[in-house]
């Protein structure tokens, strides 16, 4: 196949299903991964009825040898993935006095542990000019919400792994850098007991200078740049994208 192989991980829905539908559009091959798989069935038959390809493969990000077992059978068909986006994720509202050992760990292991399960076994096989963006937050880099301490923890993580992995991996030809979104509409965001809740746009837009939510389109846009060639020298950094929320 001469396409690029692009996989996404939790893209049945949100963020993850934008950037899917996006490298679609573009002419690539997308690995659509989740636990979800109505969804990320949906997205597939959705990309397909646009004449675009794309292939559901269900992944549970937790499972090391889910990981391990569907990244070497990519590679064994395709010869290697040319772009991951390490998107899953879990943003659940946990006040620091009720955080248990297991709702700490539940949160670093999708949110941190997840996104290396996925990186580590690709790495190898990875093509020259091969791209990798893990979905950070402006959480993780200079913005405080209560409640999600293990998530900020976690997206801080991912920053450090996204800065150490681009400078291991650079003369390999491959790059790796992060998209920090704000406030974006989706279920993280909204649904009930997830991050703001379904008041999340009355509760955030007068703190936002663009005064909105930002859409999930609007992260994939910055995910398929980083991923292309026009971002050729650029590696190692971690792009705000929060209508002017954070000076980034
Ligand atoms: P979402 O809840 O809409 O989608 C998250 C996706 O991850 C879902 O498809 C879900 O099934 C999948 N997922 C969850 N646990 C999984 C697991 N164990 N294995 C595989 N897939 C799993 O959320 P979203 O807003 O689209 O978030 C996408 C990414 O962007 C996340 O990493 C999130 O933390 C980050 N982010 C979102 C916002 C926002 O405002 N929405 C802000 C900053 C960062």
């Amino acid at each position: 196949m001469d396409k690029r192989i692009i996989l996404v991980t939790g893209a049945g829905i949100g963020i993850g299903r934008a950037a899917a539908l996006a490298f679609a559009a573009g002419g690539d091959h997308v690995i659509v991964t989740d636990v979800l798989e109505t969804e990320g069935q949906a997205v597939v038959a959705e990309i397909a009825a646009a004449g675009g390809s794309a292939e559901f493969q269900p992944l549970n990000v937790r499972s090391t040898e889910a990981a391990d077992t569907l990244i070497a059978e990519l590679n064994r068909r395709f010869g290697g993935l040319n772009v991951i986006v390490a998107n899953a994720g879990i943003a659940l509202r946990v006040p620091m006095s009720e955080m248990t050992d297991e709702k700490w760990h539940e949160t670093l292991d999708v949110d941190l542990y997840g996104m290396m399960r996925v990186i580590r076994p690709a790495l190898p096989a990875m093509k020259e000019g091969a791209s990798i963006i893990c979905l950070s937050s402006i959480m993780g880099t200079n913005y405080g919400w209560d409640e999600h301490v293990h998530y900020s923890t976690a997206k801080a993580g991912v920053i450090g792994m996204i800065r150490g992995l681009a400078v291991e991996y650079a003369a390999r030809g491959i790059r790796v850098n992060g998209v920090a979104p704000g406030y974006i509409r989706t279920a993280q965001l909204l649904n009930p007991g997830h991050s703001l809740g379904p008041d999340a746009a009355d509760i955030a837009s007068p703190y936002i200078p663009m005064q909105r939510l930002g859409e999930p389109a609007e992260i994939a846009n910055v995910i398929k740049f980083l991923a292309s060639s026009d971002a050729s020298y650029l590696t190692g950094q971690v792009i705000t994208v929060d209508g002017g929320l954070t000076p980034g």
